[in-house]
């Protein structure tokens, strides 16, 4: 059984860990293909061989593909682009580079990431800007309509998740665009948990700043994140850090910004991380990302439809449309405790808890959620074999 034209069997040849587990946990870490791991194991070897700068010497012209990469993947050029440890110092870099004011309003949606709201809080409190929350439409999702509403001169930023951490919602991206870029506004998008699932255009988004990692849908190896930042508003963001790669220090009471999106980086980089990042990236566009998100998308909705009927068991997910994400709890169950009795089965969740989304989780009344979240190399029969253990769960 196989509901769309996706060559789902050389996708888990590529796919070691198919072997091994049922990995539902995509949106945590997904397996990464063996074109990944070579890369990343060829590059430690040849740091081993030859020495850690040699190497990246030697493989400089690779390292520079790994923005072309990117660019590629997002629809940006290769100066708009920073590579680092993970989507949230990417968006740290991002966000903490904004000049806020005292009196500043920072929009943002209702399942935004606990990290971006620590953030919000910390920016808040030591500049006196103000955060506000979008609220939601009957969908659930981000409410372009209030938005557009809220919208006025002292609004400095808008940042928003395109998929949520802790569901299938997918927020309406381009429209919270168009609306930012009509006004005016600066635009971050966290694109965390789409990126390599859902296509990312950032001229269609029409986003200023939009942050990613490697590990979660695109595949790539943990430790890696990416950053881009519209060359227009380059130079309206003053970078957090600044070290030697970020800058230049040109006399000596003088430094000089990089005038790429290269100053949120910084020096000390894992060069085979970053390697392994852009063959993910690569793997990705050869596969098309449209072709996977239908993948993606199709299974999760045979998945939901799949546990729907189990009695005790709901589902959460929110949203118009929705994404590979699948979040659920079983009554009488807590959602460690499937997460656990499912492991002993070779079976990979996670759990997303009530810190990680607060404000959106109170709204709802839940304390935690079991967050399964497939891939274009899951398959129906995994799907149907989980919705089995399920049932036996929400039964026992
Ligand atoms: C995972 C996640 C992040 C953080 O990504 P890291 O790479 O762990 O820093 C940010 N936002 C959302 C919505 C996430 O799910």
């Amino acid at each position: 059984m196989n509901i769309t034209s996706f060559d789902v069997t050389r996708a888990r040849k590529d796919t070691e860990g198919c072997e091994r587990v049922l990995h539902f946990n995509n949106a945590g870490a997904a397996l990464m293909p063996r074109q990944v791991v070579e890369t990343v194991v060829n590059h430690l070897k040849l740091e081993a061989a030859t020495g850690g700068y040699e190497a990246a010497e030697v493989s400089d012209e690779k390292i520079q593909g790994v923005y072309e990469s990117l660019g590629r993947l997002m629809d940006c050029g290769v100066d708009e682009i920073a590579v680092v440890e993970n989507a949230t110092r990417a968006w740290d870099m991002a966000f903490y580079g904004i000049p806020f004011r005292s009196g500043d309003r920072i929009l943002t949606s209702e399942a935004e990431y606990a990290s971006n709201y620590i953030a919000f809080l910390q920016v808040s409190r030591r500049t006196g800007a103000v955060i506000e929350v979008i609220p939601n439409d009957s969908y659930g999702q981000v409410s372009v309509d209030a938005l557009r509403d809220m919208l006025d001169e002292h609004v400095k930023l808008i940042a928003v998740n395109h998929v949520p951490t802790n569901g299938g919602l997918v927020n309406p991206a381009a429209d919270i665009g168009k609306a930012a870029r009509e006004a005016g506004v600066l635009y971050l998008l966290d694109a965390c948990q789409s990126v390599g699932q859902i296509p990312i255009n950032v001229k269609k988004i029409v986003c200023d700043m939009l942050s990613g990692t490697g590990r979660k849908f695109l595949r790539g190896p943990r430790g890696t994140g990416f950053l881009y930042v519209r060359r227009e508003v380059l130079n309206r963001l003053e970078p957090p850090f600044l070290d030697l790669h970020a800058a230049c220090w040109t006399a000596s009471e003088q430094y000089e910004i990089r005038s790429d999106a290269r100053r949120f980086e910084n020096w000390e980089t894992n060069v085979a991380g970053k390697l392994g990042l852009g063959a993910a990236v690569d793997y990705a566009l050869s596969w098309g990302i449209e072709n996977i998100w239908n993948r993606v998308s199709a299974l999760a909705q045979f998945f939901r439809d799949s546990l729907a009927g189990i009695p005790g068991t709901v589902i959460h997910d929110l949203g118009r449309t929705k994404c590979g994400i699948v979040s659920f709890t079983i009554k009488g169950k807590s959602s460690r405790e499937i997460k656990s009795l499912l492991s002993k089965k070779k079976i990979n969740v996670s759990v997303s808890p009530i810190e990680y989304t607060r404000l959106d989780m109170e709204k709802r009344r839940i304390e935690s959620m079991v967050r399964a979240s497939v891939h274009y190399y899951n398959t129906e029969e995994e799907v149907l074999r989980f919705t089995e253990e399920i049932k036996r769960l929400s039964t026992a």
